[in-house]
């Protein structure tokens, strides 16, 4: 996917302050963070939304979501509390089409979200 923005991160066409990478995941800063911690754990796998997954996807998002927790974990934010959060479609107000699980940590949120 030439024209997907974190499919070029993935590939380092454009840079990004990476936090994590291994086969299957990559992890970077958000450019404009809403939270002293705000990083978006992605699959290197093109996936437009949440809507495509299937079965086989399982294992691939478990990891995001445990990926996350780790993060979490080394920046000491995991006792006192994070948010995660998959956007999906335009009520959620998801902006690139490539899935990414937002962690958001390091301050008090509020509930309902926006
Ligand atoms: P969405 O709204 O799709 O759930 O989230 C997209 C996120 O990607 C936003 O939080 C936005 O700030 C972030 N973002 C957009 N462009 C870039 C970029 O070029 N680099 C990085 N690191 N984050 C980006
Ligand atoms: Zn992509």
């Amino acid at each position: 996917m030439s024209n997907c923005l974190f499919c070029r991160i993935i590939k380092r066409d454009i840079p990004a302050s990476v936090v994590y990478e291994d086969d299957e995941v990559l992890a970077f800063n958000d450019i404009n963070p809403q939270a002293p911690t705000h990083v978006l754990v992605v699959p290197k796998r093109h996936i437009s939304t949440l809507n495509e997954l299937d079965g086989g996807d399982d294992h691939l998002v478990g990891g995001l979501v445990r990926r996350a927790a780790a993060i979490a974990a080394e920046r000491g934010i995991a006792a006192g509390g994070f948010r995660t959060v998959f956007n999906t479609n335009r009520d959620a107000g998801q902006t690139v089409f490539h899935i990414h699980l937002h962690l958001l940590g390091g301050r008090g949120m509020a509930w309902p979200p926006g």
